[in-house]
């Protein structure tokens, strides 16, 4: 399957959902039964109990106030019932308020149970979904879906809360009421009662053609949102380029075309609801109109009219006219239910489509123990590409034909406490490469290996513990200083945090800051230069202290003195670790165990850097190019060590 701009490799997995619905109850209902069930109940007494006041009403006009009729009810024995005429009204009094009070006391529980179970149900459903989030293959995130995950965390999961509260309750109630009134109106007169309930199957059928019309609507709906959410979150990311770049208008005419298409989309769902919704009114008041019609020619003439037979009371009629109101209200919530029906259906289709997307970089089943860790690094013909998503089959699998390779026959091997460096043009692949190692993705062919072992037969964790990783763009979390350095090792000590942050040379910026350690660095550390959040990273992977070390050097410029810095920092941190390290200053790895150079996912030339120069092929050239800016390091050095 190729996919559209319409469409996400998300939407893969989203189609494939079966009967989101009923899987939604078999997961998360067990458990919850207890909640669900008291809702329930609670809400069918209180239904019930509301059609007693209406029901005795009429009996007492026959029986009290015109004294035409017996003093009955059903279900209750006459035994039970008084007698006198004056306890007649005093009962039904009592009776009226009794079953308000039953109503009002029922309808609380039922509140309070629905809203534990369906807010129950969506905290979980929220948790898990984020966690799988966390456990997506690195690719997943390669596709700014980050709209559409934000998406299911927050629009679905309210959507599914809304739907097992109101609409599941409120379908309940509308059984029982129609139920229940139509029980009792064929209990009083089930001639007239066949006048009344006609327009019942014509609702039904009304309500089945809507929803038919309807589900196709709200599924493009619902995906206009994630579009729209994406757009947004992209736009916010990208506030510095837009402003730097005086895109602003641009961006509104992005978010301005998916915020109308959101529009269209919704508008076409309400469309239909602007028919569905007064036709069922309509039809529940053809059914008033007609029982009135009916049975006020039966009351004034005295005679059934056309083919109806018996008699109708005066109490009878007041109670049929009671309850064919009492049928409309929930009648009409039937497009609230199939509203809150259809977007829970999409929306469960797309938070289980996020948990059926396949992990592929996933713990192995028998992880062989990395204890303790060496360090030694090995890479065997190693070849990768990326997924290509353009051309996608039906699971979301990428199809081979289409993708560039990135990296190929890749070998290399790293002795414990050893330094490699990779060299070259950007796009190379340098980045990729390492990346395989903390398997943020996993080689097509060939195996990396750490102390011998396949990385894919190691556990996530253990490998990630053992490689650290500081790489180009540093991303601090929104806290402070200090629990950025933690983050990864939450039980590290303020004295460790401070000896890390000491040997990565952030000491001294971090303790002129006016809160020291516990200044907030905001919003993916933007308080914070380049130069100072490389440092943080650098402390981070001080405090986590790996046996291997991956270096993805900044291509960003930073000053030369602070550049000095971090590269001290370096120096002491690579000292006793195996370090995989990506250099563009070429005089940062001069003493590197063994240089590779990459080429269009290659190595094109490999050794020390004595052997590549004599060499004179492209690190030669690299190295002759850089001489210049070498000299004003030098120079540098000589202007701080004074
Ligand atoms: P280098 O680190 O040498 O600059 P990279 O490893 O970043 O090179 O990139 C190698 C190639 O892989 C480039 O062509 C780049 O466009 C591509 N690439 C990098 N990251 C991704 C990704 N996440 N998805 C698809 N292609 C990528």
């Amino acid at each position: 399957m190729s996919t559209h701009d319409d469409e996400t490799p998300f939407d893969a997995y989203r189609e494939a959902v079966d009967r989101p619905l009923s899987r939604l109850f078999r997961e998360y209902a067990p458990g919850r039964l207890g909640w669900f069930s008291s809702g329930m109940f609670a809400n069918f007494v209180a239904r019930m109990a509301s059609l007693v006041p209406p029901l005795i009403l009429g009996v007492a006009i026959d029986a009290v106030f015109l004294d035409e009729g017996p003093f009955e009810l059903p279900i209750v024995p006459d035994a039970w019932l008084p007698t006198e005429s004056a306890e007649q009204f005093q009962f039904t009094v009592v009776a009226i308020a009794g079953s308000f009070l039953v109503v009002a006391v029922f309808t609380w529980i039922y509140g309070v149970t629905a809203n534990l179970f369906a807010h129950d149900v969506m905290h979980a459903v929220r948790v898990e979904s984020f966690e799988k989030m966390q456990r997506l293959d690195t690719a997943f995130f390669d596709e700014k879906q980050t709209g559409e995950v934000m998406a299911v965390l927050n629009n679905d999961t309210q959507n599914l809360e809304r739907f097992l509260d109101d609409a599941l309750m409120n379908s309940a109630r509308l059984l029982v009421m129609v139920g229940g009134i139509a029980g009792v109106l064929f209990y009083l007169n089930w001639q007239l009662a066949f006048v009344t309930l006609f327009a019942i199957p014509a609702m039904v059928a009304f309500t089945i053609w809507f929803m038919r019309a309807a589900e196709p609507r709200y599924v493009s709906q619902r995906s206009a949102v994630g579009r729209l959410n994406t757009r947004l979150e992209n736009a916010i990311s990208g506030m510095g380029l837009t402003k730097a770049t005086s895109s602003e208008a641009h961006e509104v005419d992005r978010v301005r075309r998916s915020s109308r298409n959101f529009f269209d989309r919704t508008m076409a769902v309400l469309k239909l609801s602007y028919v569905y919704r007064p036709g069922m009114e309509l039809l529940a008041g053809i059914a008033f109109a007609g029982t009135f019609l009916v049975g006020g020619l039966w009351l004034t003439t005295g005679t059934a009219p056309g083919p109806l037979t018996g008699t109708l009371s005066v109490g009878d009629f007041v109670v049929f006219l009671f309850l064919t109101q009492r049928i409309v209200d929930p009648l009409a919530e039937v497009s609230n239910i199939v509203d809150q029906y259809e977007n829970a259906k999409a929306s469960s289709e797309r938070v289980f489509g996020l948990m059926d997307i396949p992990v592929h970089v996933a713990d192995p089943e028998d992880p062989v123990a990395l204890e303790p860790v060496e360090g030694r690094v090995a890479y065997d013909d190693v070849s990768f590409s990326y997924a290509d998503t353009e051309h996608a089959d039906a699971d979301g699998d990428s199809d081979p034909a289409f993708e560039e390779p990135v990296l190929e026959d890749v070998s290399f091997e790293a002795e414990p406490g050893e330094t490699v460096a990779f060299v070259g043009p950007t796009g190379a692949g340098k980045s990729t490469l390492l990346k395989l190692l903390l398997r943020l993705y996993d080689v097509q062919e060939g195996s990396v290996r750490i102390d011998g072992h396949d990385v894919r037969d190691v556990a996530l964790a253990d490998l990630r513990s053992a490689v650290g990783y500081v790489s180009q763009d540093t991303f601090l979390f929104d806290g402070t200083i200090a629990e950025n350095v933690r983050y990864g090792h939450f039980e590290a000590s303020d004295d460790a945090v401070r000896d890390a942050a000491r040997a990565a040379q952030a000491h001294e910026f971090i303790a002129e800051l006016p809160e020291g350690y516990e200044t907030r660095v905001g919003e993916r550390g933007i308080k914070l230069s380049g130069g100072q959040r490389q440092r943080i990273a650098l402390a981070r992977a001080v405090l986590a202290d790996p046996e291997v070390l991956i270096l993805d050097e900044a291509t960003s410029a930073v000053d030369t003195k602070t550049e000095l810095e971090i590269q001290r920092s370096i120096d002491r941190l690579t000292e006793d670790r195996t370090t995989l390290a990506i250099a563009h200053r070429l005089s940062t790895i001069k003493d590197a165990d063994l240089i590779l150079v990459l080429e269009d996912g290659r190595v094109v030339e490999r050794g020390t850097h004595e052997e590549l120069l004599e060499r004179d092929g492209t690190y030669a050239r690299l190295w002759a190019a850089q001489a210049g800016d070498r000299e004003r390091a030098a120079e540098a050095l000589l202007e701080t060590d004074d």
